[in-house]
């Protein structure tokens, strides 16, 4: 027999205990500005997602060892939730009351894999999925802070800043996303959502530095190494 491994899991702020994570859900084109350079229509798409493995999480100080397989590895800052209990159908006016806590992330994407995916119709998973894609900020319980739905939205790429934006500008809120998310899945505690990128998004190289932050919660970094 294999000996058990790890759960992967995630500080929580004023807490000695961790945040277990079960699944990342992701949000694609969340974010009018982002949409449009990413060459889509952002008033006639409804939400979709895609899924990273729990265990892709990096959390804040780590390191990313750049991807295998490709050539243009890009950053996508994101608001992620973190679900406290699940559920299916969930509606919206009742989905914050499934909400932990929030965090910085961000959505890590082999640009180049995934520009092939859409042209031949593939699926995502070698694009978003892949190992350490999920670098994930502590958790910051709603106890604490509440629902953010507004405020700045970055990241800093060697202390260059590569994207900025608004919360108030998801173009899905985050009760919608649970809505949608909980009629595809049951969601369960220690679910992750990553909720979409702003505008801005690029490349990124071994030995670069990136720093996320968003609307007050603990900020992220995490520093890109050579190719394990
Ligand atoms: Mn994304």
């Amino acid at each position: 027999m294999i000996a058990p491994w790890a759960l992967p899991s995630l500080p929580v702020v004023g807490d000695r205990r961790r945040f277990p994570v079960r699944r990342i859900f992701c949000v694609g084109r969340n974010y009018a500005a982002h949409t449009r350079e990413m060459g889509g229509d952002p008033t006639r798409e409804p939400p979709f997602f895609f899924m990273k493995p729990g265990e892709a999480i990096v959390a804040d100080g780590g390191e990313v060892p750049f991807p295998l397989a490709t050539k243009d590895l890009h950053h996508e800052v994101e608001l992620v939730v973190a679900l406290r209990t699940g559920g299916s159908n969930i509606p919206p006016a009742a989905a914050e009351s499934h909400i932990f806590g929030y965090a910085v992330g961000i959505d890590l994407t082999r640009r180049d894999i995934q520009a092939i995916a859409k042209q031949r119709a593939w699926p995502w998973d070698a694009a978003k999925g892949f190992d350490h894609s999920a670098p994930c900020g502590a958790v910051q319980p709603v106890a604490e802070i509440g629902h953010p739905k507004r405020g700045t939205i970055t990241l800093d790429v060697d202390g260059a800043r590569r994207q900025e934006g608004d919360l108030a500008q998801m173009i899905w809120s985050v009760p919608e996303i649970i809505g949608h998310l909980s009629r595809l899945f049951t969601l369960q505690p220690g679910d992750l959502v990553f909720t979409g990128t702003p505008a801005g998004v690029g490349p990124v190289v071994a030995g670069n530095r990136l720093t996320a932050e968003a609307a007050g919660l603990p900020p992220l970094t995490v520093t890109v190494s050579a190719t394990a």
